[in-house]
């Protein structure tokens, strides 16, 4: 199964501008924003939870909160795990948000931290054998205030460039002579990107990312009356720019009929680069429209 195929079968969520986005990917233990519904659809894998990471505080991204951090602490499972939930810094109804929890919370089991983060900063994760980083970057979306938008990052190992053309002993022979450094080198790979539900990203964000989570809240973009969403069109344009994959369309508008939207997503999925899989998540179904 290739990569991209096994976070889209991995990947559970929800998806439905206005209401509630949330999505949980388990291999990585991370939430991506906390929509409303999250903690009743998860119930006792909510354990799996140990990150949550918030784009921005609008209520159908982090209305589902309060029921991820509670039922944590009451369902049946692992109630001592610690959870950390991460945000942009300095946002006011994170802030809110985060009171209101408190308050509820007194006499949690767990250890719940919170911490806010900027554009570049990046979060290790336990998953993944210690190679993986959430990183955030700004997205633009709320106008004067930090979005963000999250990767998860594998540390990866390669031959460093220069020695494609030396045999397997010649390489064997200079790592033995100058020690492991000399032949090999670091490279960072993005294999998920979440936009949130902000504009179009920037490729540069997210190159060659496996999979990429985009919002497409309007199927054209002269439905669009404030310039804070993204269209189909520039969600797979970034997709295609950014070279990625596959993208999944998220948080589409409910003024479209999911037959009318299935149909333009097929259709615009058409003019993509071959090799590219597209696929939709919307309300609680997930779709492959175009295979790679
Ligand atoms: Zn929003
Ligand atoms: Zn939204």
């Amino acid at each position: 199964m290739s990569l991209p195929q096994d976070i889209f079968e991995n990947l559970r969520g929800f998806s439905k501008a206005m209401y509630s986005t949330w999505f949980y990917y388990p291999p990585a233990g991370i939430m991506l924003d906390a929509g409303e519904g999250a903690a009743s659809r998860l119930a006792n894998t909510v354990f799996g939870v140990r990150a949550v990471f918030l784009t921005h505080g609008h209520h159908d991204h982090i209305g589902g909160l309060p029921g991820i951090v509670l039922a944590r602490n009451s369902a049946m499972g692992e109630k001592t795990l610690p959870l950390e939930v991460f945000h942009p810094a300095g946002d006011p109804y994170v802030q809110l948000q985060r009171e209101y929890i408190l308050h509820l919370a007194r006499g949690l089991g767990y250890e719940l931290s919170w911490k806010g983060l900027s554009h570049g900063e990046g979060v290790p994760l336990a998953a993944g054998s210690g190679s993986w980083t959430i990183q955030a970057f700004r997205t633009r979306h709320v106008r004067n205030q930090t979005t963000l938008g999250y990767k998860l990052v594998e540390k990866r190992t390669r031959l460093k460039s220069g020695l494609n053309g030396l045999s397997e002993r010649e390489i064997a022979a200079i790592a033995k002579e100058k020690g492991r450094e000399a032949v090999s080198e670091q490279y960072e790979h993005v294999l998920m990107a979440y936009s949130g539900d902000s504009l179009a990203l920037d490729p540069a964000d997210i190159m060659e990312a496996e999979f990429l989570i985009h919002d497409s809240t309007f199927l054209a973009g002269e439905d669009r009356e404030f310039n804070v969403h993204a269209s189909l069109d520039e969600a797979l344009g970034t997709a295609a720019d950014a070279r990625v994959g596959a993208v999944m369309l998220i948080h589409v508008s409910t003024r479209y009929k999911s037959a009318e939207i299935e149909e333009k997503v097929r259709n615009a999925a058409k003019a993509m680069p071959a090799g590219m899989r597209v696929a939709l998540f919307h309300n609680a179904k997930k779709i492959v429209l175009r295979e790679p």
